[in-house]
Parts: C-alpha cells; sequence; structure tokens
C-alpha cells in the first residue's frame, strides 16, 4: 500500500464515529484555540495506546500536549520482538474488526491489517505427567474430573462454567448494583456452579483464567470477560510488520515527539497548574495532566495532594497478572520424530507451550507462556536457575526437546518496571468498592488506561480509555 505522511488536518477530517462526539462537546474548545494566543496545554504520562490516542484526540483539537514515556520506545504492552525468530508478540497479541476505534485509526494513520495466524487446532495435552491426545482424554488415567465433566479437555473448563448461567447480557452489565453479588472469589462462584476440586486445579493452568489465582480473582470479573468472549469478532486481525507500528506511527503523528526516557516520580496538582518530577531530574508543568500508568506502576509514583482515600486504595491495591514467556529455538523438528503435534496445554510449571509460525505456517520460534503464581516462581529464579528449569521441564514433557532447544529470550511482565503485570483484574470485592471511583479526575489529575476502561478488551479499552479522558479534558476548558 502507498503512503504518504499523514498531517493533522488529515487526521481530524477522518475520526471515528466515537470520536465525532468529541467535536459536538467541545465547541467552545474549538473557539478558544482559534482565539487564545496560549492553548490549553497538557502532559500525558506513558506512550501506550491510550496515551497516544490521548494526545492526538487533544492536539486534534488545538491544545498543546507533551508525552512522557519512561522507556526508550513507545507501545508499552503493545510490543513485537523484531528480533526473535516470527516476530512474536510480546505484549498484545491479535484483535477483531469488533475493534471498531483501533481499525479506524490503523486505517487512519495507513498502517495496514493482515489476518492473526491464531493458535494451532491440534494440541497434545500433558497432565499429571502422562502426555495424551484430546480424544483420548474422556477415558484417560490422568483424567481426574468428576463424572459430568470428564468429557471437557481442560482449555475448556472455565468457558464451560462461566457460560452456563453468565447473566449478564451487554459489556456494561459488571458495573450495575445488581451483579455485586457475584464480586466474590471466582473458585467459590465456580464450586457454585458445580466445579470439581480438579477441575479447579486445571483451571489454573488456562491462559485464559488471565488471574494470579482463582482465589483471589473477583467472579464478576471473570464473568465480564466470558460476556465479552461472546462477541469477539470473526476476523482475527494483526499489525503488518507487528503491532507496535501502530503505537509507532500514532507517534510520528504527533505535533510533538514524544519524550523518552522520562520516568515520572511525583505529580503534583497546584491552584493553576499541574507539575510533573521525573527521575532524571527533569520537571514539566502544564494546565492539565493525564495519566495512563497502570496502577500497579503509578502506586510508587507520589500524588500530591492526595488521593481521596478510596481511590488510594484502588491504585494500592488493583490486582495484576504477571505473565512471563520463556522464548526458545529448536534445532530440530522433535514432533515430526514423535508424531505429536507441536502445540502442548500441560499442568507443568511451563504450562502452555505454542510454536511460533510465519505467514507460510512454517514454525519460527517457540514460547512457553505461564501467568499468575506460576509466572512468580519463574520470575524468582535466577537466569541459569531458569534455564536449567525449563529444561527439565521440557524433558519431561517431551523427552529430546532438551537437547535441540536454546533460549533466546524471557519476557517477565510482572518483573518488568513500567507493567508490573501484563493485564489488570478485580479481586474479590473490589469492583464494589472502587471500581466507580478509580478513575475520576482529582483536582487537575485525570486518569486513563486499560484499566479504567468499562466495556471493550484489551487494546481497544486503551482507546476507549482515551476517549473518555479526551472528554473530560475539553470539558472543563471554557
Ligand atoms: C502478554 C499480553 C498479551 C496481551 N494480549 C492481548 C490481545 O491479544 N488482545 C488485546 O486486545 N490486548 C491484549 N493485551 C492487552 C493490551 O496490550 C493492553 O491492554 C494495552 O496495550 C494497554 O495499553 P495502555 O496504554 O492502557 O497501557 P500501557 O501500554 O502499559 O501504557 C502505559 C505506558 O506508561 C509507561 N510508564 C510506566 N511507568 C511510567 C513512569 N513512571 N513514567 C513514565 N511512563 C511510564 C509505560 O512504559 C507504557 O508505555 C495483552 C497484554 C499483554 C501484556
Amino acid at each position: 500500500m502507498a503512503t504518504r505522511k499523514l498531517n493533522r488536518r488529515d487526521f481530524i477530517g477522518g475520526l471515528s464515529q466515537s470520536v465525532l462526539s468529541l467535536l459536538v462537546l467541545s465547541r467552545a474548545t474549538q473557539q478558544l484555540a482559534a482565539s487564545a494566543s496560549q492553548p490549553t496545554s497538557v502532559l500525558v504520562l506513558g506512550a501506550g495506546l491510550s496515551g497516544l490516542y490521548t494526545a492526538l484526540l487533544l492536539e486534534a483539537k488545538g491544545l498543546s500536549v507533551t508525552v512522557l514515556e519512561a522507556r526508550d520506545r513507545v507501545g508499552g504492552r503493545v510490543h513485537t520482538l523484531h528480533d526473535i525468530p516470527g516476530q512474536p508478540e510480546a505484549g498484545g497479541q491479535s484483535f477483531s474488526e469488533k475493534y471498531e476505534r483501533l481499525v479506524a485509526l490503523a486505517e487512519r494513520l495507513q498502517v495496514p491489517l493482515e489476518p492473526a495466524l491464531g493458535l494451532d487446532r491440534e494440541m497434545l495435552l500433558y497432565v499429571r505427567q502422562q502426555a495424551l491426545l484430546p480424544k483420548d482424554w474422556a477415558g484417560a488415567k490422568a483424567n481426574q474430573l468428576a463424572a459430568n465433566e470428564r468429557n471437557l479437555v481442560p482449555p475448556l473448563l472455565l468457558n464451560h462454567y462461566l457460560r452456563q448461567n453468565n447473566p449478564l447480557q451487554d459489556a456494561t452489565a459488571w458495573t450495575k448494583p445488581e451483579y455485586a453479588d457475584l464480586d466474590m472469589p471466582l473458585a467459590d462462584y465456580l464450586r457454585s456452579q458445580g466445579a470439581s476440586t480438579e477441575a479447579l486445579r486445571l483451571i489454573n493452568f488456562n491462559p485464559s483464567s488471565r488471574t494470579n489465582s482463582l482465589e483471589t480473582a473477583s467472579a464478576l470479573w471473570a464473568l465480564r470477560n466470558d460476556q465479552r468472549g461472546q462477541n469477539i469478532g470473526k476476523q482475527p486481525s494483526h499489525i503488518q510488520d507487528g503491532n507496535s507500528r501502530l503505537p509507532e506511527k500514532m507517534a510520528a503523528a504527533l505535533q510533538s515527539p514524544v519524550q523518552m526516557n522520562k520516568v515520572v516520580e511525583a505529580i503534583r496538582s497546584l491552584d493553576r497548574s499541574v507539575e510533573v518530577h521525573c527521575g532524571d531530574g527533569s520537571s514539566f508543568r502544564a494546565d492539565y495532566v493525564v495519566v495512563t500508568l497502570p496502577f500497579s506502576v503509578l502506586r510508587e509514583v507520589e500524588i500530591m495532594p492526595r488521593l481521596p482515600a478510596v481511590q488510594s486504595e484502588a491504585i494500592k491495591e488493583l490486582n495484576y497478572t504477571p505473565v512471563t514467556q520463556i522464548r526458545f529455538t529448536v534445532r530440530e523438528p522433535f514432533w515430526e520424530k514423535d508424531g505429536y503435534p507441536p502445540m502442548m496445554w500441560t499442568d507443568s510449571a511451563l504450562q502452555s507451550i505454542f510454536p511460533v509460525r510465519d505467514r507460510q505456517g512454517k514454525v519460527q520460534s517457540w514460547v512457553c507462556w505461564v501467568s499468575g503464581e506460576g509466572a512468580q516462581k519463574l520470575d524468582a529464579m535466577s537466569a541459569r536457575g531458569l534455564e536449567q528449569f525449563v529444561r527439565s521441564q521440557l524433558q519431561q514433557i517431551r523427552p529430546g526437546i532438551e537437547k535441540t532447544m536454546e533460549i533466546v529470550r524471557v519476557v517477565s511482565w510482572g518483573r518488568d518496571p513500567y507493567a508490573r503485570g501484563a493485564y489488570s483484574h478485580f479481586g474479590p470485592g473490589q469492583i464494589r468498592r472502587f471500581q466507580k471511583q478509580m478513575a475520576q479526575p482529582w483536582q487537575r489529575i485525570h486518569f486513563a488506561g486499560e484499566h479504567t476502561a468499562i466495556s471493550s478488551p484489551g487494546m481497544e479499552s486503551a482507546l476507549e480509555s482515551a476517549e473518555r479522558v479526551a472528554q473530560e479534558i475539553l470539558s472543563r476548558i471554557k
């Protein structure tokens, strides 16, 4: 596809339908931008999808925006590993046509999409140290599920128990008071739905559970994800050359370049302005600040004046799921020797093990994808200890593989100082306690980021939050 540099006028001209509401909402801003010599200034903290989209929306309305980013790259939890065979995504993997904001934005920025490759259909199960195929699961000795569960392969158990009586009808229902009693430990809810102890044990190994553990996740939050999953879209998509291309293009379309290596340490809201202080001694002043840092990171940042108690609690306590990926290559196609499918779902410490394929379907590299408490255990090991441990585990699951593999990268989102986890999730009671207040503006400080969105999943949720926060700022300008 031919590309040309996108200017600001192009960007405004092609805003998505949902963004058009901004144009109506902020007539006052338009007047101000046209007449005032000093445009309203905004600091945006974080150059992930939410921060970059907030900046684009506010710049398009004539505001002066400065984005501060701690890393030496933009994109945050969207990060393509260009140097690993197969160019896998360490963060946001794929999306669908239901991500209307993201698809419209990619189109405006002339970032081409392509179908996502998705996971293999066939898999090897490795449960209770026994390797077997899904067709043999129901009668296998390793299958210690209750009689009514025996036909369900482990990756399907969570969906089975969430879907059967999910009362949530739409994407916002989870915030309504009538469902507050479901804000209980997910483990208790699954038990009440008939899940056996063995089912609960196996669900903990499922990457789609996206929790630390079933005890520390809210059932209402899991039901929310299930409701979203029922409306997931038909065309899994990916960005050509890697999802990182989208935030890179967003940053390039900004009038002021993103200020990199700016680790925010303190935010002060004053009477007529806001001040932000960074680890390198620099400080910035503006009329307003938009904070998109995950709460897992924000809890280390000083905010003055002190936030209301409920909001402080939310920042301190919101759960984040650690995810650790051990990426490796192999010299020989071991799966051609043993005849089992390459992909593995296991109840071992390595959890799920996926091949990363290229567009021709050829396996390029591998990933052990470990979430929750399992990830924390791996994160506590030394590099050498981890390598030995991974080899010994793989040797048991797929004998011979350990001789041909080489670890090429370990990505720990839990240890990443600017993420401290892969995705936020509510613990039992947290939706009731602080969901409504956690993203409220405080003086000149506003909040965005995936954790603050209501109705959209993953990458789209970051964009949803940007639209909301941009409207908040614009509606303050008289
Ligand atoms: C492993 C994984 C798999 C995922 N899979 C999918 C998927 O398949 N589909 C999907 O839709 N979504 C997926 N997601 C979720 C999606 O990537 C995120 O929801 C989204 O990218 C979050 O964007 P954000 O802007 O809210 O946060 P972030 O991207 O985290 O942006 C916050 C920014 O703030 C910066 N920052 C942090 N601390 C500081 C500081 N002190 N000072 C200055 N800057 C700071 C960070 O570096 C970062 O750039 C996945 C995420 C992960 C990690």
